[in-house]
């Protein structure tokens, strides 16, 4: 029977009276099927990256910015909760939200004065968001006559000292989860849980990554042995293009966690893969849904079955990204070019987004983001300053701009001919494909184009998907 569910909503879902509306009829609507709902609240739109610019604003020495941006934030929140709760309902958010804006700017000030914002520092400032939104969200359930009460994750879940990406500790977690939020489930209380926020065991506040709110609800999904999780969001589950791209991108169905995965590494709008694989793996039922389209049933996350028949299911790209190559003939058969090239890559702290490496090993060719380019190249001379100088490497280059274009779908590489028809839709559409690589798993394939062939490209290889007009 069904028992325990956990929804997560995210910024936009929580962003304002509107959502927020919506939130409560979706909270009642659950409630009468799921005797046990807890929900997990992002902060409300844009907050975070507002805290963030004021603490910045803080260390270059600024002090009026904090003021500045407490008194905005203050504004947002109030105006919302006055619109949605009264009198004491209100005013007991009233009060968590004044206490964490003067906990804002009494961090800013401590980081202005010593003139640096360190890591623990600033997820103390980022998580400031999530517990204003919670007893916001709490305060408006209440007032719409569903039992609610406001839960800080400090409290809840315990994880390591690595600041901005703390991993959780899942064994405590699931103690504090039974001892904190247990009996709120158990007397029919639904509790807002803070997302993106933990606590180090020792009580210092950290933070899960930007975006963490997902990872928060897949962590409290377990340590709560929900039956599902539910993520709210503000399109119709995860789609086969991103629709402002490929005007008939529609909502699929189904999707593996694999290939959820390779959608989000490559900066597809969707579910981090972090947040996804505690959830599948303990086959918790995953939904990602649209608040602002209840009805529409979503996409479900399933675990990967190794069945699913090769088939295209979504193309997404990821613009920003610059193709460094390597030529030379002196480096044919000689051992460790490739392992020095990233290792001295790894130095400027990039992320490679893809690798292809001719056959003839005339050259390695990779890609990065534009933003690291530079940085990347310098790196690259440096290390390979004799072999440049014997002209044992003829030149290491960026390219212009390029976009990668990520073909989604289980079992593809085992299906003859997925290749090709991609590549004659490319064709077809004019795209010149500069490099190939099969992707990080089995279940995609990548190519770059020059990014402002992207989006042609990403309509050519969807009409793969849903036909052509
Ligand atoms: N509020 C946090 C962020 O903006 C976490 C989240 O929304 O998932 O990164
Ligand atoms: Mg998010």
């Amino acid at each position: 029977m069904s028992q325990t569910l956990v929804m997560k909503f995210g910024g936009t879902s929580v962003g304002g009276v509107r959502a927020l509306r919506q939130l409560i009829g979706i909270v009642r609507t659950a409630r009468e099927t799921w005797p046990r709902v807890a929900v997990v609240v992002s902060a409300m739109s844009g907050v975070t990256d507002t805290l963030l610019a004021g603490a910045q604003r803080a260390v270059a020495g600024d002090e009026a910015e904090p003021a500045r941006r407490a008194a905005e934030l203050r504004q947002r929140h109030v105006e919302t909760l006055e619109q949605l709760a009264r009198l004491n309902n209100a005013a007991v958010a009233r009060a968590a939200i004044e206490a964490c804006l003067q906990e804002f700017q009494t961090l800013c000030h401590a980081v202005r004065v010593l003139g640096e914002a360190s890591p623990r520092a600033l997820d103390a400032i980022a998580s400031l968001g999530e517990r204003m939104s919670a007893p916001l969200v709490a305060a408006a359930l209440t007032e719409a006559g569903v039992k609610a009460a406001a839960v800080d994750a400090a409290r809840v879940v315990v994880t390591d000292a690595a600041f901005q990406a703390a991993s959780p500790d899942m064994e405590a977690t699931q103690a504090r989860a039974e001892a904190a939020v247990g009996p709120l489930l158990e007397t029919g209380t639904v509790p807002v849980i803070t997302g993106f926020v933990g606590a180090t065991p020792g009580g210092a506040v950290t933070t899960l990554g930007r975006g963490g709110s997902d990872y928060s609800a897949a962590i409290l999904g377990v340590a709560l042995e929900a039956d599902e999780v539910w993520i709210w969001t503000d399109v119709d589950g995860v789609m086969t293009a991103d629709p402002r791209v490929a005007q008939r991108a529609r909502t699929l169905a189904e999707l593996t966690f694999r290939e959820v995965s390779e959608l989000a590494f490559y900066g597809a709008k969707v579910l981090h893969p972090k947040a996804i694989r505690p959830v599948v793996e303990r086959r918790v039922t995953l939904w990602v849904k649209n608040t602002f389209n209840p009805q529409c049933p979503g996409t479900r996350v399933v675990p990967d079955n190794g069945q699913t028949p090769g088939s295209i299911k979504a193309v997404t790209a990821f613009k920003g990204q610059v193709i460094i190559t390597l030529e030379g003939r002196g480096m044919i058969g000689i051992p460790g070019i490739a392992a020095r090239t990233f290792a001295a890559v790894a130095r400027t702290g990039t992320s490679v987004a893809m690798i292809s490496q001719a056959s003839s090993e005339q050259s390695i060719c990779f890609v990065v983001p534009c933003a690291s380019a530079e940085a990347v190249q310098h790196a690259l001379e440096e290390e390979f300053r004799h072999e440049l100088a014997r002209r044992d490497i003829d030149s290491i280059a960026s390219s212009e701009e390029t976009a990668v274009v990520t073909v989604v779908g289980a079992g593809m590489r085992h299906t003859p001919g997925l290749a090709g028809q991609i590549f004659t839709a490319l064709g077809q559409a004019g795209v010149n494909v500069i490099a190939i690589a099969q992707g990080s798993s089995e279940c995609s394939i990548s190519l770059v184009v020059l990014s402002g062939e992207a989006d042609s490209a990403v309509r050519a290889v969807h009409t793969l998907i849903v036909g052509e007009d």
